[in-house]
């Protein structure tokens, strides 16, 4: 078909999805690859160039028509260097990798990568939640928390790539360790381990999750909304906590950027019932008022698909040609 099109990849710990991206930004298709299958740089750029034939003869779309392919990308990555910093997740932490000029030689189109967050947040800010809005904050809540931050349409990487990175704000200096070496960074008291220690260590007062346990059931953020939706009164104080912790380091970011919007996404996000009422009070009440009454905060849209579709509009954003 002589269609234009794009791939978009999203680089997850467990699976590689990577899509086929029409010009109007639907899914065409998507294959997965697992990313235990592609340890390495070279293993990767082999499974994608397998994946872009199938994917270009599955639908009778042509390789010369290809825009190109973005990938979001799991750790910290310099996406103007097109240089992987470090993959926590993958063998050899694929430390100082150009990535993007080995897959451009390998794959003979032209690529770009970025940070998975970056990546995601472009997807919702363009196509999801944050669709018609110049100025949005992109936060993911899940193992690691994470941000990125949209400016003017455009993301705002930083010097070298890290921007946005709220999941490390100090919001009690004499906090818990984080596992990047500080104290009483914002992750080490929201993110999946923080909570799942705070259960364990409450679990006794509560009468709801220490029945669950003992019923066989892993301590989860997953189960402590089960449990707070059943009014244990432990799970929903720890989940007020949470909107509060998050709601603080939010609420710096609203004085910082006066985003118009601020979009949470990311696995903990599903509990929005459960800390939203905190979150919203606490964005109300601590920043300034005029930023405050500015800023809406709303929940991811795209889900599963926003990798895919961020990554085919990282793609355009790098040609210039996205606003
Ligand atoms: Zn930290």
């Amino acid at each position: 078909m002589n269609k234009n099109w794009t791939v978009g990849v999203d680089f997850g710990a467990t699976n590689i999805k990577v899509g086929a991206v029409s010009d109007d930004f639907k899914v065409l298709k998507e294959i997965v690859l697992r990313a235990k299958e592609h340890p390495t740089p070279q293993k990767f750029i082999q499974g994608l160039k397998k994946t872009l034939l199938e994917l270009s003869s599955g639908l009778g779309l042509s390789l010369a028509r290809l825009r190109g392919l973005g990938a979001g990308i799991p750790g910290l990555t310099d996406s103007a260097r097109g240089v992987t910093h470090r993959l926590v997740n993958m063998p050899g932490g694929w430390r100082n990798v150009p990535l993007r000029s080995l897959m451009e030689r390998g794959l003979g189109i032209k690529c770009e990568i970025d940070n998975d967050v970056n990546v995601v947040a472009l997807g919702e800010w363009k196509l999801g939640a944050g669709r018609g809005s110049a100025d949005s904050f992109y936060v993911t809540l899940g193992t690691g928390v994470g941000g990125a931050i949209v400016a003017n349409g455009a993301l705002i990487r930083g010097a070298c790539g890290v921007a946005g990175e709220i999941g490390h704000l100090i919001i009690r200096p004499d906090g818990p360790r984080c596992g990047c070496g500080s104290r009483g960074c914002l992750e080490a008291f929201i993110g999946t381990h923080a909570l799942n220690r705070k259960a364990a260590h409450l679990l006794k007062k509560s009468t709801v999750l220490s029945k669950l346990v003992r019923d066989g059931k892993k301590i989860s953020p997953w189960l402590l909304g089960v449990a707070a939706d059943k009014n244990d009164k432990v799970c929903k104080q720890i989940w007020k906590e949470f909107g509060e912790d998050l709601g603080l380091a939010l609420s710096g970011m609203v004085n910082v950027l006066n985003p118009e919007l601020i979009v949470i996404g990311g696995g903990l996000a599903n509990s929005w019932k459960h800390f939203s009422p905190s979150l919203l009070r606490s964005i109300r009440e601590i920043p300034f008022e005029a930023s405050s009454r500015a800023c809406k905060v709303v929940r991811a849209k795209l889900g599963d698909k926003a990798g895919i579709l961020g990554g085919a509009l990282l793609v355009r954003e790098k040609g210039g040609n996205l606003r």
